[in-house]
Formats: structure tokens, sequence, C-alpha cells
């Protein structure tokens, strides 16, 4: 396992957490050797607090455990990624990122995917999404034609709301027809960036 080169910042080393789903930046905090061990271990991020002046489990007040599924280092050995999905929100101020800001606003539709998915491996009792799955790949697609021409209609006229409302009724629908046929969205990108080569 590749190990951090700790002698060269005085033992400590920033930690970047990042989403495992949606790629979000979340937080950042220092690791020692003992602390990486710790995380490496108990899969669930470690710290080493400034501060306090000892290990710091994340969530170990709070209970929003950072829970790791990938740990990368920089070029140079002094920096690590972590890949977690996280328990609940990572900053103390309660939002999911200490990174409120623009630059981590993402375009991402995984937190639907995932859900979509999620029904169709365990269905829930009343869940519109599986009486789609039920009633078949056909009726999806009907589906998916049908709030394209709702989109259709409201792209003509300018009320806004509803503008909006339809065409995330089709982007709803339509990624339920890609889960209904085995797919998911990361196929449909890997066909489009292969297209803009
Ligand atoms: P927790 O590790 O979530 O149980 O939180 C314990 C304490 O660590 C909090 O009361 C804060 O002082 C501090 N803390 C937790 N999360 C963060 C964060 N994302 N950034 C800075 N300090 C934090
Ligand atoms: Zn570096
Ligand atoms: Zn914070
Ligand atoms: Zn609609």
């Amino acid at each position: 396992m590749l190990q951090p080169d700790f002698e060269k910042s005085n033992g400590l080393i920033p930690a970047i957490i990042q989403d495992f789903y949606s790629q979000k930046v979340l937080m950042l905090g220092y690791m020692n050797e003992e602390s990486l061990e710790k995380t490496r271990t108990e899969e669930k991020v470690t710290f080493y607090s400034r501060s306090k002046q000892r290990l710091w489990t994340k969530g170990e007040t709070s209970g929003n455990f950072l829970m790791v599924k990938k740990i990368e280092l920089d070029c140079d050995k002094d920096t690590l990624l972590i890949s977690v999905v996280p328990e609940g929100p990572a900053c103390h101020k309660g939002t999911d990122t200490c990174f409120g800001n623009k630059a981590n606003k993402s375009t991402d539709l995984g937190f639907l995917e995932r859900t979509i998915q999620e029904r169709k491996v365990n269905p829930k009792p009343g869940s519109y999404t599986n009486d789609l799955f039920n009633k078949g790949i056909n009726k999806v697609a009907q589906k998916v034609g049908e709030e394209a021409v709702e989109l259709v209609i409201e792209a003509k006229d300018n009320n806004e709301k509803l503008f909006l409302n339809e065409a995330s009724d089709l982007m709803y629908h339509y990624l339920v027809l890609l889960a209904a046929k085995g797919y998911e969205l990361n196929d449909v990108i890997s066909v489009l960036r292969e297209r803009h080569k």
C-alpha cells in the first residue's frame, strides 16, 4: 500500500475529503501516520485534530461518520484524497459540505439515479418508480414520449414553472427507462464523450 511522505511536512499532511458519488469536496482535515492507519483499518475517516491535539474520528460526537471508499495520494505523496460515503452532513454547521459555494454546485444526477436503481433491486410499496418498472419497458418508453410532448407544449408558452416541471418529468422518466433497460446515465455519457472526440 502506498505510504505518504509524512517526514516532508512534519508528520502532518492534508486530507481532502470527497463524496464518492457526487464528487463534491466535503471538507479538509489533517492526518498523521496513526490517524491514516486507523482510517484504513476502520474504513472510517480519522483525522489528527490540530486544535484538539489528538486523533479525531469525524462523527465521534455527531454520528456523521465518513465511510471510506478509496484513498489516493497526490503526485508527490504529500496530500491525500479520500473518497467517502458520508453518513450525515460533513460540516458541523449542518450542511453536506464545508464549501457551500458555487464551485461545489454540480449537475450530478446521482442522487436520483441511485434511488431509481435502489427501487429496482429493492422494491418499495407504493413507489411510483416501482409501478413504472412493473408496467414494463414499452409502457415506460411511452411515458417518456408523453413527457417529451408535454415539454414541447410548455416550451411554446412562457410559464417558467410549468416548463421546468415538464423538463424534470422528462428527465426522471428518461432515467427510469435507462434503468429498465439495464443502463445508467454514464453509459449515455460515454457515447457522448466518444462522439465529442
Ligand atoms: P464530529 O466529528 O462530527 O462528531 O464533530 C465534533 C466536533 O468537531 C464539532 O463540534 C466541531 O467542533 C468539529 N467539527 C466537526 N466537523 C467539522 C468540520 N467539517 N470542520 C471543522 N470542524 C468540524
Ligand atoms: Zn503534493
Ligand atoms: Zn464546516
Ligand atoms: Zn409531465
